[in-house]
């Protein structure tokens, strides 16, 4: 299954154990950064877009 694999925080392999890593035995968790940049990315195009809704205009955006 995808989306299951986890990362090691210790040593930053991949595995599929979701306790620990079976290399080091440290701790794994989600590996999510991915999940989280576009969504910031999406965030500031969404800033904009309330505030030219709003009447303002902002600087950054182009003429
Ligand atoms: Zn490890």
């Amino acid at each position: 299954m995808k989306g299951m694999i986890r990362k090691c925080a210790s040593c930053g392999d991949y595995t599929m154990k979701t306790d620990h890593c079976p290399k080091c035995g440290g701790a794994v968790k989600n590996p999510h950064p991915a999940k989280f940049s576009p969504e910031d990315k999406y965030s500031r195009y969404r800033l904009a877009l309330k505030r030219e809704g709003e009447g303002g205009r902002t600087p950054e955006s182009p003429a």
